[in-house]
């Protein structure tokens, strides 16, 4: 909301409202908060934490495709997969979603 960059402020109160009501239906919904620094806590088991690792199976996919994050929880294993060009456009631009 308070950046240094003149072009990426709200142009009014307005832009500011409709994005308080989305981060307030996110927050009522349990979304995740997303950005490069923030620890991603497991959604299934809730214990363990994810962490971007390079496995051994390929599980099917291969770096022709397009999804190349992918997250694996240290505590129960469950995998969470992210499609690159989108990851690319929305979170990189961004330190937190
Ligand atoms: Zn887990």
């Amino acid at each position: 909301m308070i950046v240094a960059d003149v072009d990426e402020r709200f142009k009014d109160a307005k832009e500011v409202l409709d994005e308080v009501n989305i981060m307030i239906n996110r927050i009522k919904r349990g979304n995740n908060a997303i950005g490069k620094n923030l620890t991603q806590y497991c959604i299934y088991c809730g214990k363990g934490k994810y962490s971007k690792k390079i496995i051994p199976q390929n599980y099917g996919f291969n770096k022709n495709n397009r999804f190349d994050k992918l997250l694996v929880c240290d505590y129960c294993g469950n995998i969470q997969i992210f499609v690159c060009d989108v990851w690319n456009e929305t979170v990189s631009k961004n330190e937190t979603i």
